[in-house]
């Protein structure tokens, strides 16, 4: 079983196909412990980090790739990105007093928003819809729409790990359509069990053992949140003096928690008097968050 969590491509040498294939383990587990999701919002959280995960490996430029739920108040959010380093984070926040069928329905009936943020510059965005409840499909159309590439995804999810096989057609192919049948055909017998359970240069060789590929280095992906005790000083900044005061004569200390990694910061009287003293956190550094 592939232990490490990793992003690794490869490419079809006498075909225009490539490819990646995407193993998260301990950043998955990192991601969902403690949060005691349903089965369905762990799995569909899963597929959006390796999708992000997967988008962003074929990026070039520094920033943020976000694959983000939008639709429906029975699922408040649900959103997964990845940054150029390849730091995962995700998180889902919905209706609790609903079962699983009606999350999977309010899912069903959403779009997908995959943005891509850059370090500078503005940020570029496509929606689209979530056809037959699954993000791989949606992740499909999002590439046909955007780049016109056809594209074939498959990822499994268990409560352990997420593994993901992704396919692409390359721009240049003029016999993109041979090759590319040639590549979904041979991909389309994988298992969710195979793809879960086989390192990678074993799934390669029993999909694609007619073909030669080659296979580039694998890329470390890891869990990682960018909070920070100086984002939390800047949200209370943003509350303004007389609101966190207030916060104070109730509750003696502020508690900002991240949403995103559960880490609590906690202010007493003191830090707030310094917070608003200075302007060593002006409010402007604290809108990426
Ligand atoms: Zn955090």
């Amino acid at each position: 079983m592939p232990k490490n969590d990793t992003l690794q491509r490869f490419i079809f040498e006498n075909r225009s196909v490539r490819g990646e294939i995407v193993h998260l383990s301990e950043s998955f587990k990192a991601i969902v412990s403690g949060r005691d999701y349903p089965t369905k919002i762990n799995e569909l959280l899963g597929q959006a980090l390796a999708s992000a995960a997967l988008i962003c490996g074929l990026l070039k430029g520094k920033g943020r790739l976000t694959v983000q739920f939008q639709g429906s108040s029975a699922l408040r959010l649900l959103t997964a990105s990845c940054t150029h380093e390849y730091h995962l984070r995700g998180l889902a926040q919905y209706d609790e007093d609903l079962d699983e069928d009606t999350l999977a329905n309010a899912f069903n009936t959403g779009k997908l928003a995959v943005t891509f943020q850059p370090e500078k510059g503005s940020p570029y965005q496509g929606i689209v819809d979530i056809s037959h409840g699954q993000i791989a499909k949606a992740i499909e159309s999002y590439f046909e729409q955007s780049e016109q590439l056809p594209s074939k995804l498959f990822i499994a999810v268990n409560d352990q790990r997420v593994s993901a096989l992704f396919l692409q057609a390359l721009p240049d192919a003029s016999e993109t359509s041979d090759d590319w049948q040639h590549a979904i055909t041979l991909a389309q017998t994988i298992t969710d069990e195979e793809l879960l359970s086989l390192d990678n240069k074993t799934l390669l060789h029993r999909l694609f053992n007619e073909d030669d590929l080659r296979i580039f280095e694998k890329t470390p992906v890891s869990f990682r949140c960018t909070c920070s005790q100086e984002r939390s000083e800047n949200a209370i900044k943003l509350m303004g003096e007389p609101e966190a005061n207030e916060l104070l004569q109730e509750k003696q200390i502020i508690e900002v928690t991240c949403d995103f990694c559960n880490t609590h910061y906690s202010f007493d009287r003191v830090d707030v008097k310094r917070i608003f003293s200075t302007d060593i956190n002006p409010p402007s550094s604290t809108s990426s968050h």
